[in-house]
Parts: structure tokens; C-alpha cells; sequence
């Protein structure tokens, strides 16, 4: 196993403003029993998945989840909720509530640091030590490739034109959407991967669909690098050609949030308001735990590298990255959907390799499989739902098949599969 660095912790730990953390005395935060340890850091779909599930299948270990927030919120069905067509989004569901009914315990802090040489999460207020770790905290932002090093043009960026793809966002996008009053709206959409690759585009159905409702004088200018998807270059054009300008293959080549300015290839484009929707990577822990894949060619792919089948990151089989954050895991097509039902089964998964592990006897893997429902139109709503399935061909490659099935008259069926899966992890 590659150990990890001490220079490595330090700097990061420097650079997280806790240099602390590093020869000080910080106290556990929960002192060891008998039983041996599992923290998961994360609560979003992955980490709870795997807190619940592990309570189920090792009962003789103890689950720990160390979360931020006090509160969890979905980004599933968020986009009708920005415009006013949903709750589910608005909900908040508190972490020591869904602990306690699910029989494992939470401690909400702020992680900074991973110590995989001693097995240690570090936080603020003390340590953890683990037996195991579940690593599922989701995605941040990539900005470099807009500014560089320029921390204070991607802080005014993530601040003034909040990409939504966290939930810690919601509420200053939805008061943007309430608040805006006509003119170019701009939303850039990420390079892939990225989280749920058709929602920056049913977001722009429900906003071009607000616009409409609101009588604004608006335009959504969808700044997008690649093709767009089918289902929704089709709305676009035929549905909302006088309130959508899609501007396909537009690579970003920089941004300027204080005059409010994108440059791409081919062209400069000045915006009123937006969404600026930068390209996506692991969370900082992945980053600073040494966990990131590299290339071919030796460069951070910017995702976890992880045993696909096992799910143990590559070179220390103590920790199981889960979720969004995770790197390629076939080279037949790529990288999961980075989905919140993907997510879920590979929490489920990480779950059942750790209690294998706990008894000494693995079983044979399992693969995820993924559902997402998203809506094409609102007026008539027209859904369409992508179903991806997972199999192990005789070479030892993970395949993949898709479909799509488009429905002309949903419904609910998207809340019918959030109040499934909150039935696996969240809702007792
Ligand atoms: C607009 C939108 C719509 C979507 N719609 C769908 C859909 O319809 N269906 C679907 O399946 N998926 C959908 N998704 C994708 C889904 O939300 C993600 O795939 C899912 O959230 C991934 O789960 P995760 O556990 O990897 O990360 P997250 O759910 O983001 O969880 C990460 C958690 O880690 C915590 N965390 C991070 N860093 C730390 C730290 N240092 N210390 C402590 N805690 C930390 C965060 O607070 C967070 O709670 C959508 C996403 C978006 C943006």
C-alpha cells in the first residue's frame, strides 16, 4: 500500500487554514470501543446509503457519519422546485433524525483532513480513528481552467452566479430565478463528466418555461461545449426558439464575473445575469488524502481512482470512495452516471465489501444500476426516463446498456422513485 505522505498532510492541512491539526493535541472525538469502526464522511446519496446498509449487514460494527450540514436536501427534483413546480427540494431532512431511526451515530463537523497512515479523520474539533472509511463527499468546482490561479474571481463567480450543483446553492438560485427581471441570462454548461449530465438542461426548459409564465422579457443563453442531448435540442428549437439561444460546441475560454463577460472560441458574450457552471471534480478530501487517479499521461484525471469491482481506492483497500467523486471504472464507457440512484447503490455496495472484509469472506461483487427521470417540457409536461444497466462481461470489462423511454404523460413517477430510494436510506 502507497502510504501517505506527512509533507502531503501538512500542506494540506496548512492550506485548509488548520495547521493545527498536524503534531497539536487534538482530542478524539469519540473515544474506541470494542467494536471496530466504520466512518463514512459524506452524507449525501452515497454515504447515507452505506451508513444505513451497514447497520443492516454488520451489525457487530460501529457506523460513524460525519457530515457538515446539519440537514440533508435532494438535488433530484430540484430544477422544478427553482421554479416554483415541486417541495421535494425545499425539504430539509435532519441527519440526527435519520441516525437515531437507522441505528448509527452522526457527528456533524467539517472534515479536513485524512490521515490514511494512521487511519484518522481529522476535523476541527478532534479526531476519529477507523477500521474502515467510506469517502462519499460528492464533487467541487473546478475553476482553474476559467481563472487560474485567481481565487478571488472564482469566489465572486461561485458566489454571484451559483452553479447549483451543491446543495448548499439552492436557495440563492431560486431567489436569482425569483428576482430576475429580464435581459440575457447566461448558463454555461460543464465539460463531462459532470453530475447528472441531462439536468443543466432540464434547467433550462424550466427556466425558459419561466420566463414564458412570468411574461419576462428574457433570453437563456446556453453556453454549451458539446452537442447538446437530443430530447432537448428538439424543445429548444421547436418549443422555445424565441426565449433559448443554444450555442453548441462553445468551448469556455475565460470569464469575467466582475464585467460580466464569456469568451469562447468564437465568440465574447455579455450577460445580465446567469449560472456559471464550471467544470466539475472530486471533493477536496479525495485531493488531499492522495486519492486522485492519474492518466496515461501522469496527469490527475481529477477523480478518485478506485477499484471498479471492489471499490477500495486503488492503492488502500481501508477506504471506499463513493459516489460522484469516483474516476472511470471501464474502459468500454467511461465513468458511471455520476447519479444520486448511482450513488445510493454503490454506498449499498462499499457496504457489503466492508462487512465481508469485518467477517473474512468476501463475496462475489455486484454491479450498480442507475434510474434518472428528468422533464423535457413543462407545458405539456413531457418526461423522460434513462435506465442504465451494469454487467460483467467474460474479460472482466464492466459493460454498459442504456435506455430511454420518453412518456408524454408522467404521472409523478419522478417522486414516486425519490420516495423509493429515501425508503433505503433516509425515511423509516
Ligand atoms: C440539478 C440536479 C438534478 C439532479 N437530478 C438527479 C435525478 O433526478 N436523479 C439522480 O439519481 N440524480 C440526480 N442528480 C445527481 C445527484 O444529486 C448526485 O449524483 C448525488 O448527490 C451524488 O451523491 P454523493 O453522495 O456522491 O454526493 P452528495 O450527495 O453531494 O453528498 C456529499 C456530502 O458530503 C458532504 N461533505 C462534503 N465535504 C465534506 C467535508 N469535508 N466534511 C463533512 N462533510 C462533507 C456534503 O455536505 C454532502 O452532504 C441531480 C443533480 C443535480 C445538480
Amino acid at each position: 500500500m502507497k502510504t501517505f505522505s506527512r509533507r502531503h498532510f501538512l500542506a494540506a492541512g496548512a492550506a485548509l487554514g488548520a495547521s493545527r491539526i498536524a503534531g497539536a493535541a487534538l482530542g478524539e472525538l469519540l473515544p474506541r470501543g470494542r467494536a471496530r469502526r466504520v466512518v463514512i464522511v459524506g452524507g449525501g446519496w452515497g454515504g447515507l446509503a452505506a451508513a444505513r446498509h451497514l447497520r443492516e449487514l454488520a451489525p457487530e460494527l460501529e457506523v460513524v457519519l460525519v457530515e457538515r450540514s446539519a440537514a440533508f436536501r435532494s438535488l433530484p427534483l430540484s430544477n422544478k422546485w427553482l421554479v416554483g413546480l415541486g417541495q421535494e427540494s425545499g425539504r430539509s431532512h435532519d441527519y440526527a433524525g435519520v441516525a437515531r431511526a437507522w441505528g448509527y451515530r452522526v457527528i456533524q463537523a467539517e472534515v479536513i483532513a485524512i490521515d490514511r497512515e494512521q487511519r484518522l479523520v481529522v476535523t476541527r474539533g478532534g479526531t476519529l480513528a477507523y477500521d474502515w472509511l467510506v469517502l462519499a463527499v460528492g464533487i467541487r468546482y473546478d475553476y482553474a481552467p476559467w481563472f487560474g490561479d485567481d481565487r478571488r474571481a472564482a469566489a465572486e463567480a461561485q458566489k454571484l452566479y451559483p452553479a447549483g450543483f451543491v446543495t448548499g446553492e439552492l436557495d440563492a438560485l431560486k431567489q436569482k430565478l425569483d428576482g430576475f427581471r429580464g435581459g440575457d441570462f447566461v448558463m454555461t454548461i460543464p465539460p463531462a463528466p459532470y453530475r447528472c449530465p441531462p439536468a443543466p438542461y432540464e434547467r433550462a426548459v424550466m427556466i425558459a418555461w419561466l420566463f414564458k409564465q412570468k411574461k419576462i422579457k428574457g433570453r437563456l443563453v446556453i453556453v454549451d461545449p458539446g452537442p447538446g442531448m437530443q430530447a432537448f435540442n428538439r424543445v429548444f428549437a421547436d418549443r422555445y426558439k424565441d426565449r433559448i439561444l443554444h450555442l453548441t460546441h462553445a468551448k469556455v475560454k475565460s470569464v469575467d464575473p466582475f464585467n460580466r463577460k464569456i469568451v469562447t472560441e468564437f465568440d465574447d458574450l455579455h450577460f445580465d445575469d446567469g449560472i456559471l457552471m464550471a467544470p466539475q471534480q472530486a471533493g477536496d478530501l479525495v485531493w488531499q488524502a492522495g486519492l486522485a487517479a492519474r492518466g496515461d499521461d501522469g496527469k490527475p484525471t481529477g477523480w478518485a481512482a478506485v477499484d471498479p469491482l471492489r471499490l477500495h481506492a486503488i492503492d488502500d483497500d481501508r477506504v471506499f470512495p463513493v459516489g460522484d467523486l469516483i474516476d472511470k471504472v471501464s474502459p468500454l464507457f467511461g465513468h458511471y452516471p455520476k447519479s444520486g440512484h448511482l450513488a445510493n447503490r454503490l454506498g449499498r455496495i462499499a457496504a457489503r465489501e466492508i462487512a465481508g472484509r469485518a467477517r473474512g469472506s468476501l463475496s462475489q461483487p455486484i454491479l450498480p444500476d442507475s434510474v434518472c427521470h428528468v422533464f423535457a417540457d413543462v407545458d405539456p409536461m413531457e418526461s423522460v426516463r434513462i435506465d442504465a444497466e451494469y454487467r460483467l462481461r467474460g474479460d472482466g470489462l464492466i459493460a454498459q446498456s442504456v435506455r430511454q423511454h420518453f412518456d408524454p404523460q408522467p404521472r409523478g413517477e419522478d417522486e414516486a422513485w425519490a420516495k423509493s430510494m429515501y425508503l433505503d436510506f433516509l425515511t423509516r
